[in-house]
């Protein structure tokens, strides 16, 4: 499946809750879970600043969906993300069976405009969700959200 109209209008609220993580001293990384109606029921952003590293907007999803949603409602439900998820959100999804995932922008790019601006590498291995959860539909990059991610991400780096 591509990206649609309908999933870009997701996908730039997601920009915009990374943008808001950006401004209030997180990551610019910003995630919301739509029901298998089209309804968005949780979104959240980026939120390491205090020190737990783990605070990121996929893996809330992940434990928010274990509380509100059914079995059935998780497997119809998409995860919008303006990041595609690391290796530990990608494994809470699949280990919730939430359903299709749509990103902005790549781990491979994210990587890529990190090693431009000459940052070092992470702790965890960049590898795409599909890789570690093959049994989860994934749809991605947006190309029209490419710049904007990259500035927000190119601010963070402060480079
Ligand atoms: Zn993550």
């Amino acid at each position: 499946m591509a990206v649609t109209e309908e999933d870009l209008a997701h996908l730039r609220r997601c920009v915009e809750l990374a943008r808001e993580g950006l401004d209030e001293g997180d990551e610019p990384f910003g995630s919301l879970l739509v029901d298998g109606s089209g309804t968005v029921r949780f979104e959240d952003r980026n939120r390491v600043k205090d020190g737990d590293e783990t605070r990121h907007p996929e893996l809330e999803i992940a434990r928010w969906s274990a509380y509100h949603l059914s079995a059935g409602e998780r497997a119809a439900a998409t995860v919008y993300t303006s990041g595609e998820h690391c290796p530990m959100c990608a494994a809470a999804h699949a280990w919730m069976g939430l359903g299709r995932v749509v990103y902005a922008v790549s781990s491979a790019q994210l990587t890529a405009w990190r090693a431009e601006w000459g940052l070092p590498a992470g702790p965890v291995l960049p590898l795409p969700i599909q890789e570690v959860a093959p049994g989860v539909p994934v749809d991605g990059p947006a190309p029209e959200l490419e710049e904007e991610m990259r500035e927000l991400h190119r601010r963070k780096a402060g480079v």
